[in-house]
C-alpha cells in the first residue's frame, strides 16, 4: 500500500488485504491519496506514480464526472458510509481502455478523514468471457439447427429450455405455439400428436424415476412419422440438471427396411415368396412334428417342357410367360395358403390342414388355370404343369421330406404324360431301379430285339367298319420283364432315345402297313411321334424315306403328334408341319384335352384329326364337366372340319354317347385291345373287322397269303371313302414284304 504523504497510514493494512483495486481521493480534487497493488496494476502504474494525481484523468465518463460532483459536495444526500455504484470505462496510463464497475463510499466521519474509498472492479475479463459466452451460444444454435435430429432441451422439472426448428417441423408445431413459446400448449400439443399417448407417458415416467438414464424409444405420431427418441441426461458438473432429446425420422428408413425385408423373402420376377421365407412359413405351418398336428398338404407345381420354351422364346420372353403363369397359379390358390416360386419353372403351394381331397381340388384348380392359351408378342402358346402332392404327416412330417415326395409324385405326373397332377406313392419294384439304369437296359434292348410293335384297330363310330390302326411300342426286358410304354417312353425322352426309338417303331409300322396296304387293307397306320423326335432337322426326310423305303403311300401314314410340339417354337413347329402335309402325311392331335391347347389356336396348324384322351373318356356318359367338355370338342372339331377319335372306349354306354354326340372314330378296349402284329393280321383275315371300302363291295376273295380282302382291292385302291389320297412325292415302287 502506498500512501501520499500526510495520508492516514491506518487504512494501509486494510486496503492491501483486498483482491480489488482499492484506492483513496480526496473528494474535492478527486486526488488519489492511497492505493493498493491491485489498483496501480488496474491502472498500469507502479503504486508511487499513482498518488498525487486525479482519479478523473483516469475515469472521465459522464457517470464518473456526476459522482465527484457529488462526493465534493458531500451534502446530506450522501450519507456516511453509503455507496455510489457506476460503470465506467478506464483509461490506463498507456491509453488502454476497459470497463470497469465503481463503487464510491464516502467513509463515516472520524474514520474516513474526509476521504473517499474507490473500489474497482475489472470488468474486460468478465466482458471477454461473455462474449466467448455468446459466440459458443450462437455455434450451439446453429450445430442445434444444422443437425438432422430435432432436439430439445428441457430442465429436471419439465420446462422446455430449447428447441430446434427440425424438432418443430417433425412434431409440426402450429406457428402459433412457436411464438407463444408456451410449454405447456407444446408438451399437450406433443403428448396428443403421438398414437400411443400411454408409451408416450411411460417414457416420462422413466425420465422422471432416474434422470441419469438414457432412453431409446420408437414413437409413431398420428401423421405416419415415425420418430426415434433418444434421450440423454443433461448434466451440469456431473449433476443432472435436464434431460436432451433427439428425434430422427426413420419413416423412409423403416420403409426401406421393410422393403428389403420383403425383397429378401419375395421372388423378383414373380412376386411370391422365395424358398427361404416358403421353408420359414411351413416350418410353422407343420407345428410340431410330434404332436401330429401339422396336418397338411405339399404341392410342387413344375412348368412342362419350360426349358424349351425358354430356348425358343429366349430368356425375356420365357421370364414373361412365368410371371404370367405364376399369377394365374396364384389366384388358383387360396389368399390364406403358402405359394412360392422355388427355383426355375418350380414353384410350391403349402395348403394348411388340407387332406387329400383339398389338395386334389386345388390341383385341378392349377391346371384350370394354365388352360387359357397363353400369348407373347402376339404368337400364342399353350403352357401345362406337372404337379406333385405330398401329405402331412402320412407322406412326412417335415418340410424335406414333403418335398422330396412331391418331387417324386411330380416324376409320376411327367410320366404320365405331363399336365397332370400325381400324389406321392411309394415306389413300386420296378421303379426302384435307376432312370439311368432303365435307359441303359433300353439301349440295349433294341438291337437286342426286345422291342416289338403292337397295333390297336380304330373303328367308324357310325358304321362300326375298320377305320385305322394305332402302333404301339412295347418292350419285354429279359430281367425286368413287360414295361409299359407309360414308363419307358418317359425316359427316352428325357435320354433322347426316343429319337431312336421313335424311328425304329416308325419303320416298322410303316413297312407292315405298306405289306397291308398291297394286300388291300388301306386304312392309315398311326404312328406316335415325341416332340424331341419331332423337332429333330432330320424328321420330315426321314419320315419321306421311310414311306419310299417301305412303298407305302403318304396317305396311309398318320402321326399323332403331341400339344408340346406346339409349344415354344411355334414357327418352326408349324413348318414342320406345314411340308409333312404337304408331303401328304395325316397329321393328329394326341391326348388333346390334357394339354390345353385352344382349338382356336390349332387351326393355323395343319392338323386333321384329334383325339380325345382317354380321361375324359373314362367318366361318360355322366352330367359331369367332362362331358361338357368331350361334347364341346368334338363340336367344336367338326365346325373346324377335323375328324375326333375318342381313345380309351371301354363300355357300350361310353361308345353310344360318342356316336350320339357325332364323334367320328372310337378306339379303345371294348372293341379290341392292342394286338400283335399277327394276332391283328390274323383277326382281319378271319373276317371280324372290315373297313369302309369292305363294307361297300362284300364279296371276298382269298389272296395268295392268305389275307381275306376285297377282291377289287387287290387291284384298284378304293381307298378315298376312308380318306383322301394325297401322295404329293413321288412313292417308291411297291416292293415285296421281306
Ligand atoms: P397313346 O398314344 O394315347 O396310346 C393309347 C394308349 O391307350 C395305349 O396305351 C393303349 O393301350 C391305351 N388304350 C387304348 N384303349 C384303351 C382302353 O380302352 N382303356 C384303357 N385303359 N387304355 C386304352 P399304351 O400302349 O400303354 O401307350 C401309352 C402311351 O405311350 C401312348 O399313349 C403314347 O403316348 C406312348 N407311346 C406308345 N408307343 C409309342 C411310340 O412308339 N412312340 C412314342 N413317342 N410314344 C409311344
Ligand atoms: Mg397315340
Ligand atoms: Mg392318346
Amino acid at each position: 500500500m502506498t500512501v501520499a504523504h500526510g495520508a492516514p497510514v491506518r487504512w494501509a493494512g486494510l486496503l492491501d488485504g483486498l483482491i480489488d483495486a482499492v484506492c483513496l481521493v480526496e473528494p474535492q480534487r478527486q486526488e488519489i491519496v492511497a492505493a493498493n497493488a491491485a489498483c496501480a496494476s488496474l491502472f498500469g502504474l507502479p503504486a508511487a506514480g499513482l498518488l498525487g494525481r486525479r482519479f478523473t484523468e483516469f475515469a472521465t465518463t459522464p457517470a464518473d464526472l456526476a459522482v465527484w460532483e457529488e462526493a465534493a459536495e458531500a451534502g446530506d444526500a450522501w450519507a456516511p458510509g453509503d455507496s455510489r455504484d457506476h460503470d465506467s470505462w478506464l483509461v490506463d496510463c498507456d491509453g488502454r481502455t476497459r470497463p470497469v464497475a465503481v463503487r464510491v463510499t464516502r467513509l463515516p466521519a472520524g474514520a474516513g478523514d474526509g476521504l473517499w474509498l474507490v473500489a474497482l472492479h475489472d470488468r474486460g475479463a468478465e466482458a471477454e468471457l461473455r462474449q466467448q459466452l455468446e459466440s459458443r451460444v450462437a455455434e450451439l444454435q446453429a450445430t442445434m439447427e444444422s443437425t438432422a435430429d430435432g432436439l430439445l432441451v428441457i430442465d429436471l422439472g419439465g420446462r422446455l429450455l430449447h428447441f430446434n426448428r427440425r424438432f418443430a417441423a417433425l412434431w409440426r408445431l402450429p406457428a402459433d405455439l412457436l411464438e407463444q413459446r408456451d410449454d405447456e400448449a407444446v408438451r399437450a400439443w406433443l403428448a396428443r400428436s403421438v398414437s400411443d399417448p400411454s408409451g408416450w407417458a411411460s417414457m416420462h415416467q422413466r425420465w422422471d424415476a432416474a434422470a441419469m438414464i438414457e432412453t431409446r424409444d420408437l414413437v409413431q405420431l398420428h401423421a405416419g412419422t415415425l420418430l426415434e427418441i433418444v434421450s440423454r441426461p443433461l448434466l451440469s458438473r456431473g449433476a443432472p440438471i435436464g434431460r436432451v432429446l433427439a428425434c430422427r425420422d426413420l419413416t423412409e428408413h423403416q420403409r426401406s427396411r421393410a422393403e428389403i425385408e420383403r425383397l429378401s423373402h419375395t421372388d423378383a420376377l414373380t412376386g411370391l415368396a422365395n424358398r427361404r421365407h416358403f421353408a420359414e412359413r411351413m416350418q410353422h405351418r407343420l407345428g410340431n412334428p410330434l404332436d401330429g398336428s401339422g396336418a397338411a398338404a405339399l404341392l410342387l407345381v413344375n412348368l412342362d417342357r419350360f426349358r424349351a420354351v425358354n430356348e425358343s422364346l429366349g430368356p425375356e420372353a420365357a421370364d414373361r410367360a412365368l410371371a404370367e403363369a405364376a399369377r394365374r397359379l396364384r389366384r388358383a390358390v387360396d389368399d390364406g395358403d403358402v405359394m412360392a416360386r422355388l427355383a426355375g419353372d418350380e414353384f410350391a403351394i403349402g395348403l394348411r390342414e388340407a387332406d387329400a381331397r383339398r389338395a386334389e381340388a386345388c390341383a385341378r384348380r392349377l391346371l384350370d388355370a394354365l388352360a387359357p392359351s397363353f400369348e407373347l408378342d402376339g404368337r400364342p402358346f399353350t403352357l401345362t404343369c406337372s404337379i406333385g402332392i405330398a401329405l402331412a404327416p402320412t407322406d412326412g412330417r417335415d418340410l424335406e421330406s414333403l418335398l422330396r415326395h412331391a418331387d417324386a409324385a411330380v416324376r409320376r405326373a411327367k410320366e404320365a404324360g405331363r399336365a397332370t397332377y400325381r400324389f406321392y406313392q411309394p415306389r413300386r419294384n420296378v421303379e426302384l431301379r435307376d432312370r439311368l439304369e432303365l435307359d441303359h437296359a433300353m439301349r440295349q434292348g433294341l438291337p437286342g430285339g426286345h422291342f416289338r410293335v403292337d397295333v390297336q384297330p380304330q373303328f367308324d363310330l357310325a358304321d362300326g367298319t375298320l377305320a385305322g390302326v394305332e402302333a404301339l411300342a412295347r418292350w419285354r426286358d429279359p430281367v425286368l420283364g413287360e414295361i409299359g410304354p407309360a414308363r419307358f417312353i418317359p425316359v427316352a425322352e428325357d435320354s433322347g432315345f426316343i429319337v431312336e426309338l421313335g424311328q425304329w417303331v416308325l419303320d416298322r409300322a410303316v413297312r407292315h402297313a405298306a405289306m397291308w396296304w398291297r394286300q388291300g387293307l388301306r386304312v392309315p397306320m398311326s404312328v406316335n411321334v415325341s416332340a424331341l423326335q419331332f423337332r429333330h432337322p432330320d424328321f420330315v426326310d426321314r419320315v419321306a424315306g421311310t414311306l419310299d423305303a417301305a412303298g407305302l403311300p403318304a396317305a396311309g401314314l398318320e402321326l399323332e403328334l403331341t400339344e408340346s410340339i406346339l409349344v415354344g417354337e411355334a414357327c418352326e413347329a408349324l413348318a414342320r408341319l406345314k411340308e409333312l402335309d404337304a408331303l401328304g402325311v395325316r397329321l393328329a392331335l394326341d391326348d388333346f384335352g390334357t394339354g390345353y391347347s385352344s382349338l382356336a389356336v390349332l387351326k393355323r396348324f395343319p392338323i386333321s384329326r384329334l383325339k380325345i384322351d382317354r380321361s375324359f373318356v373314362a367318366s361318360l356318359p355322366g352330367a359331369d364337366s367332362d362331358s361338357a367338355i368331350v361334347q364341346a370338342i368334338v363340336a367344336m372339331a367338326r365346325a373346324l372340319r377335323m375328324n375326333v377319335v375318342a381313345e380309351g372306349v371301354e363300355t357300350e354306354a361310353q361308345r353310344q354317347y360318342l356316336q350320339d354326340i357325332g364323334c367320328h372314330v372310337m378306339q379303345g378296349y371294348l372293341k379290341a385291345r392292342p394286338l400283335s402284329l399277327d394276332e391283328f393280321e390274323r383277326r382281319w383275315a378271319g373276317g371280324e373287322w372290315r373297313t369302309a371300302a369292305q363294307a361297300a363291295v362284300p364279296r371276298v376273295a382269298r389272296t395268295g397269303n392268305g389275307l381275306k380282302v376285297p377282291d377289287r382291292h387287290a387291284e384298284r385302291a378304293p381307298v378315298a371313302a376312308v380318306l383322301p389320297l394325297r401322295p404329293r412325292r413321288p412313292v417308291g415302287r411297291p416292293r415285296a414284304q421281306s
